[in-house]
């Protein structure tokens, strides 16, 4: 059964308006711009609310405050330098996979956001095309860093 939404609740991705969200689950892909939203609890009293935030911009919140942790581990020699290098690999690659599903779902779809500017169409393609080969790049750097290791 889905849950009906005030009728202001859009898309964090592409702004288009979200009528209904699926009972029980936190994560739902957007039917015009692909892209997986996460439903966030904000406040509990007196009443319930909830935002909706860019799947991926998540995963990026939580690779940037892991590159923190290892820079400041890096510094401090905290951690033995292959458990560091490991991490690198590990968010280069979940960062790649992540920047690689965009790009292929704004293919897909025609929308893109790149920062807070939106794209359609043929420029969102364009910039699709650019965070897939961004994706890639990345993904080919950890394989590398695998390597080397
Ligand atoms: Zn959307």
């Amino acid at each position: 059964m889905n849950a009906a939404l005030n009728s202001s609740v859009c898309c964090p991705s592409c702004a288009v308006r979200i009528t209904s969200w699926p009972q029980h689950q936190l994560v739902q892909c957007c039917e015009r711009c692909l892209r997986p939203m996460l439903m966030l609890r904000v406040r509990g009293k007196p009443f319930k609310l909830y935002r909706l935030i860019r799947l991926f911009a998540a995963v990026r919140m939580v690779l940037a405050l892991l590159a923190s942790v290892l820079l400041i581990a890096l510094v401090a020699r905290l951690l033995p330098l292959g458990w560091i290098v490991g991490a690198s690999v590990a968010a280069f690659v979940l960062q790649g996979v992540t920047d690689l599903a965009d790009g292929l779902l704004g293919l897909r779809s025609g929308h893109m956001r790149s920062g807070q500017r939106p794209y359609i169409g043929a420029a969102a393609r364009r910039q699709s095309s650019i965070k897939c080969a961004f994706g890639l790049l990345l993904i080919g750097l950890a394989l590398f860093g695998l390597l080397l290791m």
